[in-house]
């Protein structure tokens, strides 16, 4: 569905400047996700960060030229021939009043769809109930917010018959913009938990905030044994019919009993019953949400039971694996529509390896649609022109046949995985980056093991949304032009520098910073292209901080006249240096009381270096009793770096704060802060967790009953007092499991439960005690991470966390993901 400029302008009000024709098919807020420039609005969002008017001249020449915009670009009809401009006071607002007008077109069933936990998985599998019956329209991903709403309404289109769409609050208030936009008539409640529960004054008040967007629903659907929902649904005089489900009460709408992963129901007097591929509690609760909705749409007993077994579990994020030969594997095998395939090749093309590396798209038939097979490759073959795809591998008798849709240079089409997994084309492949996109039946899983870089079985996950969440946290502090340097030295305090410098960069975080050239050499050759300090620029190292861009920490006269020599042999001039003080570190670092003068005469004589920024570092910014001293510090900071600057007559950055004094002295920003542990994850003043970066997994490997009278490990430490159940999984000393830890001194989670370390640990191997927990080889265990604070162990081990993160050693295989 398309509207013209005209209609749009109408719609949302907006004073229009400039008069081409023009015809709106997509929405954007994002410049990263433009795809089809001539028919894109785009929307220039104000945010606390960021401006989306800095990106209209970059997108103006990438060929869009429709805009919403609060500002017009004053000389616009000189610059921006061609195009439109909407103005309207909030370019927000617009695009929900837009979003709103969009939804009014439709008389269909609309199901919203909130809660704290399971909404995107309910909407998930919704759509795989319901798509086989009839054309859904769902939100992309967790598409949940006060933008991605609108967005996700957008896409309803003539053939839409029913709509799932995610509204997710995390302040008072929301809901209700999110209610207008949607405007549901069947409103779905998944659970209430304590996700953003900060910003609410307690539970019940955030269930009514979420019940707002039942309002005018004709259904609402909700679990009735949670007694919180229930009184607040009670509170909330609800006209429309009310289906609680429960366990307990046989009078409910909707009465369950549930056995394993078996579920009979008894459903407003129709009886039934299926089964799912799956038996945790939350499978269940949401396979019970998923079966009321169905059934309120006139899905019949039969059908649910013959499509609830082939559920298939839902990826929250498609999985980026480092492969063999050069590659990037992205893998989303859990769907097989168009909508997700243009999902995929969107978020490959965010990915920062794609620079100047081959597109491959590895591609099985698609399932699950009403479309002729050749209209439906076609549309393929279109999207991945679009998307910029160089090569095209199709796998599957349907898509083989249709070959000649796909539009492309170079395709190769196989029967099936095997015939692939043997061809040429497989073995040759390489440098590329790869998305893999198969429905399940074809089992791609074999691709990607065959590909990817074998693992050993303990790994340390990393959670890249995670370390955006603590960005924007720390963030918040600041004011917009405060700019941040990030530190990733010792690997990214553990979790791996090259991805996180990736995710930083596509965040636009001004510096980062390393220890030591050679790390800085990595991210460049890993295509990092931001600004990146050297803290310990050793003297061997001039040569590398020249070749590679790398801007050097200058702390002693030494180590500057060494490094002036070298530029001038080198030519070089202007190399941009970071100055440090010392403050009351009495670590490395100039004097503020005697070395100033010095130091600028210093500067002022030679051409070769010039000063970018000059700082100092807090001794005890985390801890209240050194208040005074952190007062004392940034007093002398402040005064020498402020005669410092006053020498020079360009703009010489000042800085001070790390994580701790981000929090605790804001009003000492200054130009920039340098965030550490705080991005990981640790709060350095209370030793909170914020949002959890990293985890450190591992597998049980053998289970085996150990009589009481037996000893566990080397030295015969392990005592037992019973009988007991005793795993070992794999991982020692030697890959950061600190000794100390053993003895049941600390413990690690296997399904859920504490099992203590028992006996030594020794250097590949540790034994736990799993005599209370029921759980099986292969099974996973947490070290810790997202379940297990990581300070659970720092304490244990008398020390701070950095030292636990940074100590996971080399060898234990980093996995990242992001959304
Ligand atoms: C490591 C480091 C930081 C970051 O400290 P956190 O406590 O992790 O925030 C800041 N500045 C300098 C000079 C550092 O070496």
């Amino acid at each position: 569905m398309t509207y013209t400029i005209e209609k749009v302008a109408t719609l949302i009000g907006a004073r229009r400047y400039g008069e081409k024709d023009a015809t709106i098919g997509w929405l954007l807020t994002d410049s990263r996700s433009l795809c089809f420039p001539e028919q894109t609005l785009f929307f220039a969002l104000r945010t606390k960060r960021n401006d989306g008017h800095k990106y209209i001249s970059e997108l103006y020449r990438r060929g869009v030229r429709s805009f919403v915009v609060e500002q017009v670009p004053e000389d616009y009809q000189a610059q921006f021939a061609d195009a439109n401009f909407l103005k309207v006071p909030s370019p927000l607002a617009a695009l929900q009043r837009l979003a709103e007008r969009h939804r009014d077109e439709f008389d269909i069933p609309v199901v919203g769809i909130t809660g704290s936990n399971g909404k995107t998985w309910v909407k998930e599998w919704l759509y795989q109930i319901l798509s086989p019956s009839m054309k859904v329209t769902r939100s992309p991903k967790s598409y949940n917010s006060q933008i991605g709403v609108p967005l996700s309404v957008w896409l309803l289109n003539e053939q839409t018959k029913v709509a799932l769409l995610e509204a997710g609050i995390s302040e008072p208030g929301e809901m209700l913009a999110l209610h207008d936009i949607i405007q549901p008539t069947i409103g779905v409640l998944t659970s209430l938990g304590s996700a953003h529960q900060e910003n609410f004054r307690n539970m019940d008040e955030k269930c009514m905030e979420k019940l707002q967007l039942f309002r005018n629903t004709e259904t609402m659907i909700y679990p009735s044994d949670d007694d919180t929902v229930s009184r607040c649904v009670r509170r909330s005089q609800y006209q429309g019919d009310r289906i609680g489900w429960s366990r307990f009460n046989d009078k409910a709408p909707m009465y369950v009993k549930t056995e394993g992963s078996h579920v009979s129901y008894v459903y407003k007097g129709i009886e039934g019953s299926y089964d799912i591929p799956f038996i945790d509690e939350a499978s269940i609760e949401n396979s019970i949400t998923c079966a009321t909705v169905a059934l309120t749409l006139g899905l019949t007993p039969e059908e649910l039971a013959e499509r609830m077994p082939k559920l298939e579990p839902i990826a929250m994020r498609l999985e980026v694996k480092e492969g063999q030969r050069g590659l990037t594997l992205i893998n989303d095998s859990y769907n097989s529509d168009v909508n997700s395939l243009d999902i995929a090749l969107d978020f490959m093309n965010r990915r920062p390896e794609q620079e100047g590396k081959r597109k491959t798209l590895i591609l099985s038939d698609i399932y699950q649609t009403g479309e002729s097979s050749a209209e439906l490759y076609r549309e393929v073959s279109e999207l991945i022109a679009k998307r910029g795809i160089d090569r095209f591998v199709g796998i599957g008798p349907e898509i083989s046949s249709q070959a000649a849709q796909i539009e492309i240079g170079q395709k190769w089409f196989f029967a099936n995985v095997d015939d692939f997994v043997q061809s040429s084309v497989f073995k040759s492949m390489r440098d590329e980056i790869v998305l893999l996109k198969g429905a399940r039946p074809f089992g791609f899983e074999r691709i990607s093991d065959l590909l990817e870089q074998k693992v050993h079985e303990t790994i340390l996950e990393v959670d890249l949304n995670a370390v955006v969440d603590n960005l924007n946290y720390y963030r918040s502090f600041l004011k917009p032009e405060t700019k941040m340097v990030c530190m990733i030295k010792a690997d990214a305090y553990g979790a791996g520098a090259v991805e996180i410098a990736k995710t930083l960069q596509d965040h636009r975080v001004d510096y980062l910073a390393v220890a030591v050239a050679d790390e800085g050499v990595t991210l460049r050759k890993a295509g990092i292209t931001q600004n990146i300090i050297v803290m310990n620029p050793e003297m061997s190292s001039f040569k590398t901080l020249f070749d590679y861009d790398l801007e050097p920490e200058v702390y002693s006269f030494r180590l500057m006249n060494a490094l002036v020599k070298a530029a001038r042999h080198e030519g070089i001039t202007g190399w941009p240096v970071h100055i440090k003080l010392d403050t009351g570190m009495h670590r490395l670092g100039f004097d503020p009381k005697k070395d100033i003068d010095e130091l600028i005469d210093s500067l002022k004589h030679q051409s070769a270096i010039i000063p970018r920024s000059v700082f100092s570092h807090f001794v005890g910014s985390d801890s209240d009793d050194f208040d005074n001293f952190s007062a004392t510090q940034f007093r002398v900071f402040d005064e020498a770096s402020q005669k410092i600057q006053g020498a020079f007559s360009h703009k010489i950055l000042r800085h001070i704060d790390n994580s701790a004094g981000i929090e605790h002295f804001p009003e000492r920003q200054l130009d920039m802060c340098r965030l550490g542990l705080g991005l990981y994850g640790v709060d350095p003043r209370t030793n909170n967790i914020l949002s959890t970066v990293s985890t450190l997994k591992t597998t049980i490997l053998q289970l085996r009953r150990v009589p009481k009278e037996e000893t566990v490990g080397y030295s015969r430490k392990g005592k037992l007092e019973r009988d007991s159940v005793i795993a070992a999984i794999p991982i020692g000393y030697a890959d950061g499991l600190n000794r100390k830890l053993g003895n049941r001194h600390c413990y690690c989670l296997v399904n859920g439960q504490k099992a203590e370390y028992v006996g030594n640990i020794c250097m590949d191997v540790a034994l736990i005690d799993v005599t209370d927990i029921q759980c099986e080889e292969g099974d996973s265990v947490e070290i810790f991470g997202k379940n297990l604070p990581v300070t659970v162990l720092s304490d244990v081990l008398e020390t701070i966390p950095y030292e636990v993160l940074t100590s996971v050693s080399n060898r234990v295989k980093r996995v990242y993901f992001q959304d």
